[in-house]
């Protein structure tokens, strides 16, 4: 039985993944740059692999720049173009963006970010999303494919094509759709984040797709390695391991997705019942089928996460990078929550094997803390 429930977090290691990750580590430790016939297995391997996660993600192999993460992509995405565009370019995002495509916006473009508002169900609001493209002209547009808190969709194909028609860059963190929806078709968009953690790879590995492979964006200089676009020795063994993850959970996803959502839905109905005044955050919205979000009645949900956390459960109150700080959830901010009703903010999120008596277990831990709370 598991208790673990906080997989937007992060996931555990898949067993396939591990395994590769061991025998790459083993077997191809050399630098794939050096010029020996052992560090020219490693640099082969390492090409299959970028071969082979452009095969999943519907793009060429040389749009895909290895990196260290998610944040790194975002930020080192965001920073070269900032040095790319013109001084007064405009960005154009969404109001529930991760801090790490945030923060850089802020920083590289002050002044000069524009965002879609979010509606009261926490999906962008389309109209408004037109309307601004046309009137503001963004150089850039930058929005996540799904959302880490509540787990909304971001109608991603329609903004890529959207921003196709006026010729403008398109860029979307996917970090929290990749391994739980299909990816072969984010090739679409322009440019791509992704992080291996995320989906039962490694943590410190990642990826972003460029917009075309001969393109000059340089994400980090000081060495020849990922063609000029990113210096620093590449880390084929989590290479190995987060394209092997994804592999992986590929060819599940449909029947994964159907059997988690409907365990998530009845975990959730059976929380709103037992617990009158449970709120659904994102509830009509279409959603990641492993992530649910609830504005409990009452108590702060630091409360709820450490009795969760004493009967084994580890759930989130939102973002884990900033569960720690005060009223950090995005989505409430971006829907206009009260600082109360964000203080009462609980995640949970389900992962690929997580059983129906994990769920009702949780739930019923939910009800019996909800009792002792109220006592
Ligand atoms: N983007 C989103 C939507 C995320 O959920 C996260 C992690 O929570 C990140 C970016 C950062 O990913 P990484 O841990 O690979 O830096």
């Amino acid at each position: 039985m598991s208790g673990y429930f906080d997989h937007n977090a992060t996931t555990p290691m898949h067993p396939a993944a591990r395994e590769a990750w061991v025998t790459a580590t083993e077997r191809f430790w050399h630098n794939p740059s050096s010029l020996y016939r052992e560090a020219a297995a490693a640099k082969e391997r390492l090409e299959h692999a970028r071969e082979r996660l452009s095969e999943l993600l519907g793009c060429e192999p040389g749009r895909v720049v290895f990196t260290s993460g998610a944040t790194e992509s975002n930020q080192a995405f965001l920073r070269a173009m900032a040095a790319k565009l013109p001084t007064d370019a405009r960005v154009l995002t969404s109001s529930i963006e991760h801090p790490s495509v945030r923060t850089p916006l802020r920083l590289c473009f002050p002044g000069r970010v524009d965002e879609v508002r979010s509606l009261p169900d926490t999906t962008l609001d389309m109209r408004d999303f037109h309307c601004v493209l046309g009137e503001h002209k963004p150089a850039l547009v930058t929005m996540m494919t799904a959302n880490n808190e509540c787990g909304t969709l971001l109608p991603w194909r329609d903004i890529a094509a959207a921003c196709r028609a006026r010729n403008i860059p398109f860029h979307t963190d996917a970090t929290q759709w990749l391994g739980k929806l299909p990816a072969h078709q984010l090739g679409e968009c322009d440019y791509v984040s992704g992080s291996a953690h995320k989906f039962g790879g490694p943590k410190g590995c990642g990826f972003l797709v460029l917009k075309a492979e001969d393109e000059a964006l340089c994400l980090q200089g000081g060495g020849p390695q990922e063609s000029g676009h990113r210096a620093g020795t590449e880390n084929y063994a989590s290479i190995e391991a987060m394209v092997t993850a994804l592999e992986a959970v590929t060819p599940e996803l449909d029947e994964t997705a159907k059997v988690q959502g409907t365990r998530r839905d009845a975990f959730a109905a059976h929380v709103c019942q037992g617990i009158p005044g449970t709120r659904i955050v994102a509830q009509g919205a279409l959603r990641l089928w492993n992530t649910v979000m609830f504005v409990m009645p009452r108590h702060d949900n630091r409360k709820w996460l450490a009795r969760l956390s004493q009967q084994g459960f580890s759930i989130s109150t939102g973002s884990a990078c900033s569960s720690g700080s005060e009223g950090a959830s995005q989505v409430m901010q971006a829907i206009g929550a009260t600082p109360d009703e964000m203080r009462r903010v609980l995640r949970i999120s389900g992962g690929w094997d997580t059983a129906a008596p994990d769920w009702s277990g949780l739930a019923d831990a939910m009800l019996q803390v909800w009792r002792s709370l109220e006592a």
